[in-house]
Protein backbone atom coordinates (compact mmCIF):
# COMPACT_ATOMS: atom_id res chain seq x y z
CA UNK A 1 0.00 0.00 0.00
CA UNK A 2 1.27 3.16 -0.91
CA UNK A 3 0.07 6.39 1.61
CA UNK A 4 -0.02 9.66 0.09
CA UNK A 5 -0.60 11.07 3.85
CA UNK A 6 -0.15 10.94 7.09
CA UNK A 7 -2.30 12.14 10.41
CA UNK A 8 -0.50 13.57 12.93
CA UNK A 9 -1.98 12.48 16.54
CA UNK A 10 -0.42 14.94 19.41
CA UNK A 11 -1.06 14.38 23.16
CA UNK A 12 -0.17 16.74 26.05
CA UNK A 13 -0.09 19.97 23.52
CA UNK A 14 -4.04 18.73 23.36
CA UNK A 15 -4.63 19.66 26.67
CA UNK A 16 -3.07 23.18 26.35
CA UNK A 17 -6.50 25.67 26.06
CA UNK A 18 -6.19 28.85 24.59
CA UNK A 19 -2.42 28.73 23.78
CA UNK A 20 -3.04 25.61 21.64
CA UNK A 21 -2.38 27.43 18.53
CA UNK A 22 1.06 28.12 19.18
CA UNK A 23 1.66 24.59 20.60
CA UNK A 24 0.73 23.32 16.91
CA UNK A 25 2.60 25.59 15.14
CA UNK A 26 5.56 24.42 16.78
CA UNK A 27 4.71 21.11 15.93
CA UNK A 28 4.35 21.82 12.41
CA UNK A 29 7.41 23.96 12.09
CA UNK A 30 9.56 20.73 13.46
CA UNK A 31 7.77 18.85 11.35
CA UNK A 32 8.66 20.35 8.70
CA UNK A 33 12.46 20.75 9.72
CA UNK A 34 12.44 16.74 10.08
CA UNK A 35 11.05 16.29 6.58
CA UNK A 36 13.53 18.55 5.10
CA UNK A 37 16.43 15.80 4.68
CA UNK A 38 13.61 13.20 3.27
CA UNK A 39 13.52 12.60 -0.15
CA UNK A 40 10.00 13.95 -1.50
CA UNK A 41 7.87 17.52 -1.17
CA UNK A 42 5.94 17.44 1.63
CA UNK A 43 2.78 19.73 2.49
CA UNK A 44 2.34 20.23 6.59
CA UNK A 45 -1.41 21.33 7.23
CA UNK A 46 -3.96 21.81 10.11
CA UNK A 47 -7.41 21.12 10.84
CA UNK A 48 -9.47 21.57 14.32
CA UNK A 49 -7.40 19.23 16.13
CA UNK A 50 -5.51 17.33 13.98
CA UNK A 51 -2.11 17.61 11.84
CA UNK A 52 -1.56 16.44 8.57
CA UNK A 53 1.20 15.89 6.40
CA UNK A 54 0.65 15.20 2.73
CA UNK A 55 3.46 14.12 0.58
CA UNK A 56 3.49 15.49 -3.56
CA UNK A 57 4.35 12.81 -5.55
CA UNK A 58 6.68 10.05 -4.96
CA UNK A 59 8.89 9.94 -1.82
CA UNK A 60 10.90 7.61 0.61
CA UNK A 61 7.90 6.41 3.07
CA UNK A 62 10.75 4.58 5.83
CA UNK A 63 12.83 8.00 5.72
CA UNK A 64 9.49 9.98 6.23
CA UNK A 65 8.12 7.41 9.04
CA UNK A 66 11.38 7.79 10.79
CA UNK A 67 11.67 11.47 10.80
CA UNK A 68 8.20 11.78 12.04
CA UNK A 69 9.80 9.40 15.06
CA UNK A 70 11.89 11.81 16.13
CA UNK A 71 9.38 14.95 16.35
CA UNK A 72 8.79 15.53 19.82
CA UNK A 73 4.77 16.18 20.89
CA UNK A 74 3.78 13.68 18.01
CA UNK A 75 2.06 10.80 19.85
CA UNK A 76 1.00 8.77 17.07
CA UNK A 77 1.99 9.10 13.70
CA UNK A 78 -1.23 7.35 11.22
CA UNK A 79 -0.64 7.05 7.46
CA UNK A 80 -3.73 7.58 6.09
CA UNK A 81 -6.03 7.40 2.63
CA UNK A 82 -7.87 11.03 2.41
CA UNK A 83 -10.96 10.82 0.15
CA UNK A 84 -12.37 13.63 -1.33
CA UNK A 85 -15.61 12.79 -2.47
CA UNK A 86 -17.86 11.78 0.27
CA UNK A 87 -20.54 10.49 -1.33
CA UNK A 88 -21.49 7.55 0.68
CA UNK A 89 -21.11 5.51 -1.78
CA UNK A 90 -17.89 6.25 -2.41
CA UNK A 91 -16.62 5.76 0.73
CA UNK A 92 -18.25 2.15 1.09
CA UNK A 93 -15.77 1.48 -2.05
CA UNK A 94 -12.74 3.54 -0.98
CA UNK A 95 -13.27 1.69 2.61
CA UNK A 96 -13.44 -1.97 1.00
CA UNK A 97 -10.59 -0.85 -1.69
CA UNK A 98 -8.47 0.05 1.69
CA UNK A 99 -9.03 -3.02 3.65
CA UNK A 100 -7.81 -5.08 0.67
CA UNK A 101 -4.71 -3.25 0.18
CA UNK A 102 -3.40 -2.48 3.84
CA UNK A 103 -4.18 -6.59 4.42
CA UNK A 104 -3.00 -8.92 1.80
CA UNK A 105 -4.43 -11.93 4.09
CA UNK A 106 -7.88 -11.85 5.04
CA UNK A 107 -7.65 -13.83 8.16
CA UNK A 108 -8.17 -11.14 10.64
CA UNK A 109 -11.09 -9.38 12.97
CA UNK A 110 -11.62 -5.90 12.65
CA UNK A 111 -14.54 -2.94 13.61
CA UNK A 112 -15.62 0.00 12.27
CA UNK A 113 -15.21 3.26 14.26
CA UNK A 114 -16.56 6.23 12.12
CA UNK A 115 -17.08 9.54 13.39
CA UNK A 116 -19.29 12.26 11.83
CA UNK A 117 -16.98 15.66 12.21
CA UNK A 118 -18.60 17.36 10.06
CA UNK A 119 -22.73 16.88 11.56
CA UNK A 120 -24.25 18.59 7.92
CA UNK A 121 -23.05 15.09 6.22
CA UNK A 122 -26.58 12.89 5.99
CA UNK A 123 -24.86 9.57 7.45
CA UNK A 124 -24.71 9.11 11.26
CA UNK A 125 -21.72 7.38 12.58
CA UNK A 126 -23.50 4.38 13.68
CA UNK A 127 -25.21 4.23 10.52
CA UNK A 128 -21.67 4.32 9.09
CA UNK A 129 -19.92 1.96 11.47
CA UNK A 130 -23.37 -0.77 10.57
CA UNK A 131 -22.84 -0.09 6.73
CA UNK A 132 -19.42 -0.22 6.60
CA UNK A 133 -18.62 -3.15 7.92
CA UNK A 134 -21.36 -5.29 6.38
CA UNK A 135 -19.85 -3.91 2.54
CA UNK A 136 -16.21 -5.12 4.26
CA UNK A 137 -17.68 -8.47 5.23
CA UNK A 138 -19.19 -8.97 1.86
CA UNK A 139 -16.26 -8.30 0.43
CA UNK A 140 -13.99 -10.37 2.42
CA UNK A 141 -15.76 -13.49 4.15
CA UNK A 142 -13.02 -14.40 6.30
CA UNK A 143 -13.02 -11.35 7.86
CA UNK A 144 -14.58 -10.91 11.14
CA UNK A 145 -16.25 -8.50 13.51
CA UNK A 146 -14.98 -8.27 16.72
CA UNK A 147 -16.41 -5.03 18.39
CA UNK A 148 -14.62 -5.53 21.62
CA UNK A 149 -10.79 -6.76 20.86
CA UNK A 150 -10.37 -6.06 16.95
CA UNK A 151 -6.95 -6.71 15.36
CA UNK A 152 -7.62 -3.78 12.93
CA UNK A 153 -9.72 -0.86 13.96
CA UNK A 154 -10.69 1.42 10.65
CA UNK A 155 -11.27 4.99 11.63
CA UNK A 156 -13.57 6.79 9.01
CA UNK A 157 -13.67 10.23 10.09
CA UNK A 158 -15.95 12.51 7.82
CA UNK A 159 -14.19 16.00 7.74
CA UNK A 160 -14.17 18.45 5.24
CA UNK A 161 -12.79 15.71 3.24
CA UNK A 162 -12.74 11.78 4.64
CA UNK A 163 -9.59 10.15 6.43
CA UNK A 164 -9.05 6.45 6.77
CA UNK A 165 -6.56 4.75 8.92
CA UNK A 166 -6.30 1.74 10.62
CA UNK A 167 -2.19 1.65 11.12
CA UNK A 168 -1.00 3.36 14.06
CA UNK A 169 2.89 3.67 14.79
CA UNK A 170 3.80 5.39 17.87
CA UNK A 171 5.45 8.81 18.18
CA UNK A 172 8.30 9.78 20.70
CA UNK A 173 5.80 11.78 23.07
CA UNK A 174 6.98 14.82 25.02
CA UNK A 175 6.63 18.09 23.53
CA UNK A 176 7.83 20.18 20.51
CA UNK A 177 11.07 21.48 20.71
CA UNK A 178 10.48 25.30 20.93
CA UNK A 179 7.80 25.75 23.34
CA UNK A 180 9.68 25.68 26.63
CA UNK A 181 12.40 28.03 26.42
CA UNK A 182 16.08 27.29 25.99
CA UNK A 183 18.73 25.45 28.00
CA UNK A 184 22.71 25.20 27.87
CA UNK A 185 23.59 20.87 27.75
CA UNK A 186 26.98 20.55 29.31
CA UNK A 187 27.95 18.19 26.54
CA UNK A 188 31.01 15.49 27.12
CA UNK A 189 31.84 12.60 24.76
CA UNK A 190 30.27 10.57 27.22
CA UNK A 191 26.92 8.24 27.77
CA UNK A 192 25.32 10.32 29.78
CA UNK A 193 25.07 13.74 28.88
CA UNK A 194 23.39 13.07 25.37
CA UNK A 195 21.21 11.18 26.97
CA UNK A 196 20.16 14.06 29.41
CA UNK A 197 20.04 16.50 26.86
CA UNK A 198 17.50 14.33 24.64
CA UNK A 199 15.10 14.17 28.04
CA UNK A 200 15.58 17.96 28.38
CA UNK A 201 14.62 18.98 24.56
CA UNK A 202 11.54 15.71 24.81
CA UNK A 203 10.05 18.55 27.27
CA UNK A 204 9.76 21.02 24.36
CA UNK A 205 13.31 22.52 25.36
CA UNK A 206 15.31 24.11 22.88
CA UNK A 207 18.99 23.05 23.30
CA UNK A 208 22.39 24.40 22.61
CA UNK A 209 25.70 22.65 24.37
CA UNK A 210 29.13 23.80 25.69
CA UNK A 211 32.02 21.16 24.97
CA UNK A 212 35.57 21.40 27.41
CA UNK A 213 38.23 20.47 25.65
CA UNK A 214 42.06 20.60 26.67
CA UNK A 215 44.75 20.23 23.56
CA UNK A 216 47.05 19.11 23.28
CA UNK A 217 46.14 16.45 26.48
CA UNK A 218 42.44 16.03 24.65
CA UNK A 219 42.63 15.45 20.72
CA UNK A 220 40.74 16.78 18.15
CA UNK A 221 39.49 13.04 17.60
CA UNK A 222 37.69 13.46 20.85
CA UNK A 223 36.31 17.04 19.91
CA UNK A 224 34.76 15.29 16.61
CA UNK A 225 33.44 13.21 18.77
CA UNK A 226 31.20 15.35 21.03
CA UNK A 227 30.68 17.26 17.26
CA UNK A 228 29.08 13.90 15.95
CA UNK A 229 27.40 13.37 19.43
CA UNK A 230 25.65 16.76 19.10
CA UNK A 231 24.57 16.35 15.22
CA UNK A 232 22.72 12.97 16.90
CA UNK A 233 20.88 14.91 19.83
CA UNK A 234 20.25 17.16 16.83
CA UNK A 235 18.40 14.82 15.31
CA UNK A 236 15.60 15.32 17.22
CA UNK A 237 16.17 18.64 19.09
CA UNK A 238 16.49 20.30 15.91
CA UNK A 239 19.82 22.60 15.24
CA UNK A 240 22.10 23.26 18.02
CA UNK A 241 25.17 25.42 18.38
CA UNK A 242 28.12 23.81 20.34
CA UNK A 243 30.40 26.06 21.66
CA UNK A 244 33.42 24.30 22.12
CA UNK A 245 35.96 26.15 25.08
CA UNK A 246 39.22 25.76 25.40
CA UNK A 247 39.95 24.58 29.05
CA UNK A 248 43.32 23.73 29.22
CA UNK A 249 45.34 26.91 30.67
CA UNK A 250 42.37 27.21 33.35
CA UNK A 251 42.92 23.12 34.24
CA UNK A 252 46.63 23.51 34.11
CA UNK A 253 46.55 26.51 36.67
CA UNK A 254 44.13 24.61 38.52
CA UNK A 255 46.70 21.95 38.75
CA UNK A 256 49.53 23.96 39.79
CA UNK A 257 47.78 25.85 42.58
CA UNK A 258 45.03 23.54 44.62
CA UNK A 259 45.24 19.95 45.99
CA UNK A 260 45.08 17.27 43.70
CA UNK A 261 42.39 15.58 45.15
CA UNK A 262 40.11 18.66 44.70
CA UNK A 263 41.01 19.09 40.88
CA UNK A 264 37.77 17.35 39.94
CA UNK A 265 35.86 19.30 42.03
CA UNK A 266 37.44 22.48 41.45
CA UNK A 267 37.40 21.90 37.49
CA UNK A 268 33.55 21.01 37.33
CA UNK A 269 32.74 24.11 39.54
CA UNK A 270 34.77 26.00 36.50
CA UNK A 271 32.81 24.22 33.72
CA UNK A 272 29.46 25.45 35.48
CA UNK A 273 30.92 29.23 35.48
CA UNK A 274 31.88 29.28 31.90
CA UNK A 275 28.80 27.47 30.87
CA UNK A 276 26.65 29.62 33.20
CA UNK A 277 27.92 32.82 31.17
CA UNK A 278 27.89 31.58 28.13
CA UNK A 279 24.17 30.34 28.72
CA UNK A 280 23.29 33.67 30.03
CA UNK A 281 24.46 35.51 27.04
CA UNK A 282 23.10 32.86 24.70
CA UNK A 283 19.18 33.16 26.23
CA UNK A 284 19.20 29.95 27.83
CA UNK A 285 17.32 29.41 31.49
CA UNK A 286 19.20 26.81 32.67
CA UNK A 287 21.93 23.89 32.61
CA UNK A 288 21.91 20.60 31.70
CA UNK A 289 24.24 17.66 32.97
CA UNK A 290 24.21 13.97 32.70
CA UNK A 291 24.99 13.45 36.42
CA UNK A 292 24.01 10.57 38.17
CA UNK A 293 23.95 10.48 41.60
CA UNK A 294 27.25 8.29 43.04
CA UNK A 295 28.19 7.03 39.56
CA UNK A 296 31.95 8.60 39.83
CA UNK A 297 33.22 10.37 43.18
CA UNK A 298 32.48 14.04 41.55
CA UNK A 299 28.84 12.81 41.82
CA UNK A 300 28.31 12.26 45.18
CA UNK A 301 25.62 14.21 46.54
CA UNK A 302 28.41 16.42 48.52
CA UNK A 303 30.18 16.84 45.23
CA UNK A 304 27.14 17.75 43.53
CA UNK A 305 26.47 20.58 46.73
CA UNK A 306 29.68 21.90 45.41
CA UNK A 307 29.40 21.79 41.98
CA UNK A 308 25.98 23.42 42.44
CA UNK A 309 26.86 25.91 44.18
CA UNK A 310 28.49 28.03 41.82
CA UNK A 311 25.09 28.54 39.46
CA UNK A 312 22.16 30.50 40.26
CA UNK A 313 20.62 28.98 37.01
CA UNK A 314 18.59 26.05 37.47
CA UNK A 315 20.73 22.94 36.60
CA UNK A 316 18.28 20.42 35.09
CA UNK A 317 19.76 16.28 35.59
CA UNK A 318 17.49 14.73 34.01
CA UNK A 319 19.24 11.31 34.93
CA UNK A 320 20.10 11.74 38.10
CA UNK A 321 18.35 8.90 40.02
CA UNK A 322 19.05 6.21 36.83
CA UNK A 323 21.00 3.56 36.90
CA UNK A 324 24.16 3.25 34.33
CA UNK A 325 22.26 0.53 32.60
CA UNK A 326 19.13 2.29 32.03
CA UNK A 327 21.09 5.47 31.10
CA UNK A 328 22.79 3.11 28.37
CA UNK A 329 19.35 1.78 27.44
CA UNK A 330 18.24 5.26 26.60
CA UNK A 331 21.53 6.02 24.73
CA UNK A 332 21.01 2.93 22.54
CA UNK A 333 17.41 3.49 21.99
CA UNK A 334 18.38 7.22 20.86
CA UNK A 335 20.95 6.01 18.35
CA UNK A 336 23.78 8.02 20.94
CA UNK A 337 25.79 4.66 22.43
CA UNK A 338 28.09 3.80 19.58
CA UNK A 339 29.40 7.35 19.24
CA UNK A 340 29.38 7.49 23.02
CA UNK A 341 31.83 4.61 24.02
CA UNK A 342 34.77 5.48 21.21
CA UNK A 343 37.99 5.36 23.23
CA UNK A 344 38.38 9.18 23.27
CA UNK A 345 40.17 10.81 26.38
CA UNK A 346 38.02 13.41 27.91
CA UNK A 347 39.66 16.79 29.82
CA UNK A 348 38.37 15.48 33.38
CA UNK A 349 40.02 12.05 33.23
CA UNK A 350 43.52 13.58 32.05
CA UNK A 351 44.28 15.21 35.72
CA UNK A 352 42.36 13.20 37.55
CA UNK A 353 43.94 12.17 41.08
CA UNK A 354 44.15 8.78 42.19
CA UNK A 355 42.20 9.25 45.40
CA UNK A 356 39.76 12.58 44.46
CA UNK A 357 37.71 13.68 47.36
CA UNK A 358 33.95 12.29 47.84
CA UNK A 359 32.49 14.32 50.31
CA UNK A 360 34.41 17.88 49.30
CA UNK A 361 33.26 20.33 52.38
CA UNK A 362 32.50 23.63 50.23
CA UNK A 363 34.18 26.04 52.91
CA UNK A 364 37.36 24.19 52.22
CA UNK A 365 36.84 24.34 48.22
CA UNK A 366 36.39 27.51 48.32
CA UNK A 367 39.61 28.39 50.09
CA UNK A 368 41.42 26.51 47.98
CA UNK A 369 40.02 28.17 45.16
CA UNK A 370 41.78 31.51 46.82
CA UNK A 371 45.63 30.19 45.28
CA UNK A 372 44.02 31.00 41.90
CA UNK A 373 42.85 34.35 42.91
CA UNK A 374 45.91 35.99 40.54
CA UNK A 375 45.15 34.90 37.13
CA UNK A 376 41.56 32.82 37.39
CA UNK A 377 39.72 36.07 35.70
CA UNK A 378 41.81 36.82 32.96
CA UNK A 379 41.80 32.89 32.14
CA UNK A 380 38.50 32.67 32.14
CA UNK A 381 37.92 35.94 29.92
CA UNK A 382 40.55 34.11 27.51
CA UNK A 383 38.32 31.46 27.42
CA UNK A 384 34.96 32.94 26.69
CA UNK A 385 36.94 35.06 24.03
CA UNK A 386 38.43 31.88 22.32
CA UNK A 387 35.07 29.56 21.99
CA UNK A 388 34.20 28.43 19.35
CA UNK A 389 30.54 27.97 18.09
CA UNK A 390 30.16 24.82 15.63
CA UNK A 391 26.28 24.79 14.33
CA UNK A 392 25.23 21.16 14.34
CA UNK A 393 22.36 20.69 12.19
CA UNK A 394 21.65 16.81 12.70
P1 LIG B 1 29.13 11.65 30.62
O1 LIG B 1 28.88 10.23 30.27
O2 LIG B 1 28.01 12.56 30.25
O3 LIG B 1 30.48 12.12 30.13
P2 LIG B 1 30.27 10.97 33.11
O4 LIG B 1 29.62 9.83 33.77
O5 LIG B 1 31.54 10.75 32.38
O6 LIG B 1 29.19 11.68 32.18
P3 LIG B 1 31.54 13.20 34.47
O7 LIG B 1 32.70 13.08 33.58
O8 LIG B 1 31.69 13.33 35.92
O9 LIG B 1 30.46 12.04 34.26
O10 LIG B 1 30.70 14.44 34.01
C1 LIG B 1 29.49 14.79 34.59
C2 LIG B 1 28.79 15.76 33.67
O11 LIG B 1 29.59 16.93 33.50
C3 LIG B 1 28.60 15.22 32.29
O12 LIG B 1 27.43 14.44 32.17
C4 LIG B 1 28.53 16.48 31.48
O13 LIG B 1 27.25 17.06 31.57
C5 LIG B 1 29.54 17.39 32.18
N1 LIG B 1 30.87 17.26 31.55
C6 LIG B 1 31.89 16.44 31.90
N2 LIG B 1 32.96 16.61 31.08
C7 LIG B 1 32.60 17.55 30.19
C8 LIG B 1 33.25 18.18 29.07
N3 LIG B 1 34.49 17.84 28.70
N4 LIG B 1 32.59 19.12 28.39
C9 LIG B 1 31.31 19.46 28.74
N5 LIG B 1 30.65 18.92 29.76
C10 LIG B 1 31.28 17.97 30.49
MG1 LIG C 1 32.42 12.07 31.11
Amino acid sequence: MQYHAFLIKYAEIGTKGKNRYMFEDALMKQIRYALKNVDGQFDVTKEAGRIYVNAEGSYDYEDAVEALKRVFGIADICPMVQVEDRDFENIKKQVVAYMDQVYPDKNLTFKVDARRVDKQYPVGSEQMNRDLGEVILEAFPQMKVDVHNPQVRLRVEVRQKVNLFSVVIPGPGGMPVGTNGKATLLLSGGIDSPVAGYMIAKRGVKIDAVYFHAPPYTSDRAKQKAVDLANLVARFSGPMDLHVVNFTDIQLYIYEKCPHEELTIIMRRYMMRIAQIIAERTGSLGLITGESIGQVASQTLQSLAATNAVCTMPVFRPVIGFDKQEIVDLSEKIGTYETSIQPYEDCCTIFVAKHPVTRPNIRGIVSSERHLSERIDELMKTALDTVEVIRCQG
